[in-house]
């Protein structure tokens, strides 16, 4: 164990505490990042970072070094809405500490995670950044709303293709490497309107529907757990129909799936899996992979398919054994491992880029997008101690990454 990791950063635990609360009282859902992407950057610039920029879709990037081994600490700035503010204890925005613990939305999705990395910088820059290694540290817009879309765009339009990428999403400080996938699709059934006063004369498209839901719920049971990232799922998250008015038969009916992906299942699987089912086939329903393409809070449009792979690190891999090397060196103890239940920019950095990706944060995955949540301070403190340390033993390591 080398005590200069939490030394070092405990030394910066006050103005990292203070930086983590402007941060937390900047709302900042998706596509309305701005001022607390500019907030960011401003704190990068004050501790040194030999560049900052702010890229056409709105991410800061902070740049420390020129080695030719490119690490990114990447943090998605985004937050979900509040929900129901009766649920709160406290102003969802007041950046309370009380007792160790931050208050407020984004503490633990995912505000802890940007506030250590940014602050691991400055850390890396009091303890000595190796010359092997460019670090840039990521604070990316609109994760909540389309995961890995930014990634898409830093990578293919930015040219930054880092050979390393930690997701400092909350892992309660354990080493996080994967997740299921996810994509959403729609199942469209068509029918004939006619007077309700005579509907044998239609065709009723919700009833062609009914049979595809129960084909769907029995699917769900039927998908099979795959090691190490457990069972795809999938859901019917939302149905809707047309019809001229309320009194005819409708003409048209809609459903909205939530596909949850494991190891093996992509998006034509999944899209054939859909179509073969009876129901569809007998409706002659249509199987739709949606778009995303909602502006950034620049006013970028980057659209993309609404498909994000599962992706997984392995067990053995040499950068994984970094990531157990930097917890020995920062804490004198073995790691705890494991996956995400949610979603992660992972999902185009490894699932899309195959960068290899693994992960390690604040705060608890339980917490987010829930009431009340909150990051202990201890947690910010640890984290920005663990990336100086992943920093130094991915150089020490010397390991090329395929
Ligand atoms: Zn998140």
């Amino acid at each position: 164990m080398n005590e200069r990791y939490m030394q070092g950063a405990r030394k910066l635990e006050h103005s990292l505490v203070a930086f983590m609360q402007d941060i937390v009282r900047i709302p900042s859902q998706s596509s309305r990042e701005g001022a607390v992407v500019r907030r960011i950057a401003e704190e990068m610039e004050q501790l040194g970072y030999d560049e900052v920029t702010i890229d056409p879709m709105g991410n800061v990037v902070g740049r420390i070094g020129n080695g030719p081994r490119v690490v990114a600490l990447d943090g998605h700035v985004d937050t979900v809405d509040v929900g129901d503010p009766a649920q709160w204890q406290r102003d969802p925005f007041s950046g309370d500490v009380e007792d160790g613990i931050v208050y407020g939305r984004g503490t633990a999705d995912m505000k802890g995670g940007v506030a250590s990395s940014v602050y691991a910088g400055a850390l890396l820059k009091a303890l000595g950044m190796p010359g092997d290694i460019t670090l840039y540290v990521t604070g990316t817009v609109q994760e909540e709303d389309c995961d890995g879309l930014c990634w898409q765009y830093i990578v293919n339009e930015t040219g930054l293709r880092p050979q390393v990428v930690v997701i400092t999403e909350p892992t309660s400080l354990k080493v996080y490497r994967g997740q299921r996938g996810r994509m959403e699709m729609e199942v469209r059934t068509a029918g004939v309107s006619c007077h309700g006063s005579a509907p044998e004369r239609g065709d009723n498209a919700i009833y062609k529907m009914a049979g595809i839901v129960s084909d769907i719920e029995a699917l769900n049971e039927r998908l099979e757990p795959r090691e190490p990232l457990g069972k795809g799922s999938v859901t019917i998250s939302e149905i809707r129909s047309v019809s001229p008015s309320l009194c005819a038969v409708a003409d048209g009916c809609t459903i909205h799936l939530d596909r949850r992906l494991t190891v093996g299942e992509t998006e034509q699987t999944a899209v054939d899996e859909i179509r073969a089912l009876p129901a569809v086939q007998k409706a002659g329903a249509t199987v739709h992979l949606l778009e995303y393409a909602v502006p950034s809070h620049t006013g970028l449009v980057y659209p993309t398919r609404k498909y994000y792979p599962a992706w997984q690190m392995s067990a053995d891999d040499p950068v994984f054994e970094d990531a157990l090397a930097a917890h020995r060196a920062a804490f004198g103890s073995a790691a705890e491992t494991g996956f995400w239940v949610f979603s992660t920019n992972g999902v185009a950095t490894a699932g899309m880029e195959a960068i290899p990706t693994f992960g390690y944060g604040p705060g608890h995955e339980h917490f987010a997008h829930a009431p009340n949540e909150q990051t202990e301070v201890d947690h910010l403190v640890r984290a920005t101690a663990f990336y100086a340390a992943f920093v130094h033993e991915f150089s020490l390591s010397g390991v090329t990454p395929s």
